[in-house]
């Protein structure tokens, strides 16, 4: 993540700044002023539904099924069938699809995202 620097408006310091999402908060090392800021990434703005599709897959394993039913709700054979088809499996904000895509890489799952997912 990019650093930013942040200036004390008493003092003039350069502050330490805390990041807790969505805050900001700044403390400033020399007179102690503090300041609580809230800071939004692009990707807590973006308003898209993205949709994940997967890539058909001929012949699935047992973990991937049992994923791709955790996250559908449909169960063993309709996720299997899901999973050999291919086809949508998620349309979420951007936030939520990046969690999705996160557990997708670790399962080694093939999927493609539209519109186009910048994060
Ligand atoms: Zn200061």
């Amino acid at each position: 993540m990019e650093e930013n620097k942040y200036i004390c408006p008493e003092c003039g310091s350069e502050m330490m700044a805390v990041y807790e999402k969505p805050a900001l908060n700044l403390t400033c090392p020399k007179c102690g002023c503090k300041i609580a800021t809230t800071k939004w990434e692009d990707i807590d703005l973006d308003d898209t539904t993205y949709k994940i599709f997967l890539k058909p897959n001929r012949s699935p394993g047992t973990e991937s099924i049992k994923f791709i039913s955790k996250i559908t709700g449909l169960n063993y054979i309709n996720s299997r069938k899901l999973l050999e088809n291919g086809g949508l499996i998620s349309e979420e904000k951007a936030v939520e699809i990046k969690k999705q895509k996160i557990d997708l890489d670790l399962n080694n799952i093939k999927y493609t995202i539209e519109p186009m997912f910048p994060y």
